[in-house]
């Protein structure tokens, strides 16, 4: 399947239909930034699903609201609700689907300006999640839109989505809509996913992770005479100095090829996300030996290391832990999975955006892929549509910060991008 460009003069047009609806683009922008659908817990989920889908209306889509029934985080306190437009031009496939986040994290310490005030100043729209990602979804929307403002009728299908909980998983959100078929491999023939990446890379995907808790069992005993009983945090410490001497060295020697940014995480790494033993603290405290202590540890893996293999390593270090200190009895306890995922090379949505970047940018894309996770891998893997990438308005290193902003030449730059990959998309593949 092969991506056919466009004509220049429809490029031109398209440019020349976004430049017109920038001002609302930006004025979309802002108003969804008014909706602090902050996660957790996941406010006013549902009145930002109702947003998008009467903007989605508006513009001629058909729309549904999905609500993630029987997920356990979906309460009349916080519901949990998902919106899908769809718009089929003359064929159902190829259906091109445009799905952002509309979850954002608390806004934090730091701020200088209202962080859900939507404030637009000096070519910028502030506000926490202006880049991660209600630009992004403003650009997937209005890209759709534009393509219908230049009077251009589509060859497929195109869907716009706005979900929730990214952050925290994206289980009631993308997730569900993969479970429940909404997003499917006999479907949906492409998605892109405009997180903030920087309007010039295209990210191709994000390394696996493992979740996993160490739990030591000592003996309690008289903190006067620790020899009699077995410190849980004495041998959680031996397990970390493992951590430390034997698996980071070999950690840091592993090198994937998938071309994750910054350059530190194309290693494999490990973090320690908590520890807990003892006796609290800040409680009162009696002369005892520890007889309990967990950890949570964030392992990082790569996709050449692959999940069996990172979950046997950790499963030796802890056998290891064993032998040294024989007293302590350790567990192991799996806390989350989540699997490395990759754009296949000569998947054609990847040339549709570079090629798309290329003619609006005037300058060359790069391929990235995440050190993180995002919904990728519930499109890839749940879903089973391999046509993934993530592609969208604002930088990535403002993403979570204080001050979070999107720049409107970027939200502008990456809405004619997504159009111009969406339309080659759906006519490059009607073609084969
Ligand atoms: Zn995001």
């Amino acid at each position: 399947m092969d991506v056919v460009p466009l004509d220049p003069a429809l490029v031109e047009r398209i440019s020349a239909v976004v430049d017109a609806t920038a001002d609302e683009i930006v004025a979309f922008t802002s108003e969804l930034i008014r909706i602090p659908t902050v996660n957790p817990p996941g406010e006013e989920y549902e009145t930002c699903a109702r947003f998008i889908g009467d903007t989605l209306k508006r513009f001629d889509f058909e729309v549904q609201y999905v609500a993630a029934e029987g997920h356990p985080d979906h309460t009349a306190a916080h519901p949990r609700v998902n919106v899908i437009g769809r718009r089929q031009g003359r064929h159902p496939h190829p259906l091109v689907h445009l799905n952002g986040h509309f979850d954002v994290v608390p806004a934090g310490e730091g701020w200088t300006v209202d962080p859900f005030g939507g404030l637009v100043r000096d070519g910028k729209v502030y506000g926490r999640g202006a880049c991660d990602m209600k630009a992004g979804i403003a650009a997937g929307l209005f890209a759709a839109e534009v393509l219908r403002r230049a009077g251009i009728e589509l060859p497929g299908t195109i869907e716009v989505s706005g979900t929730v909980d990214e952050e925290s998983g994206g289980l009631a959100g993308v997730k569900y809509l993969a479970d429940t078929q909404w997003i499917a491999k006999d479907k949906t023939d492409f998605v892109i996913i405009p997180e903030p990446l920087d309007v010039d890379r295209v990210c191709i995907g994000h390394r696996g992770v493992y979740w996993f808790e160490v739990e030591a069992h000592g003996r309690i005993g008289h903190g006067s005479m620790p020899f009699l009983g077995a410190s849980a945090i004495e041998g959680m410490s031996r397990f970390q100095a493992l951590v430390e001497e034997q698996l980071k060295p070999k950690l840091a020697g592993r090198l994937t090829d998938v071309p994750v940014v910054p350059p530190g995480a194309r290693h494999a790494t490990i973090n320690t996300n908590g520890i807990q033993g003892g006796q609290p603290v800040d409680g009162v405290q009696t002369p005892c030996v520890a007889d309990h202590c967990r950890a949570i540890f964030d392992r990082r893996f790569l996709l050449e290391e692959g999940l069996e293999f990172t979950k046997d390593e950790i499963a030796a270090l802890v056998n290891e832990a064993r032998r040294l200190v024989p007293d302590i009895r350790f567990e192991v306890h799996d806390r989350l999975i989540v699997h490395p995922t990759r754009t296949p090379d000569d998947s054609p949505i990847i040339p549709a955006l570079t090629g798309a970047i290329q003619r609006v940018l005037g300058r060359q894309a790069s391929l990235i892929a995440s050190p993180g996770t995002y919904d990728h891998k519930h499109v890839a893997k749940i879903a089973g549509v391999p046509h993934c990438v993530a592609y969208g308005p604002g930088e990535l290193v403002l993403a979570h910060q204080p001050d979070e902003y999107c720049g409107i030449a970027d939200l502008v730059a990456a809405t004619k991008v997504i159009a111009i990959a969406s339309l080659e998309l759906m006519q490059g593949a009607a073609r084969a």
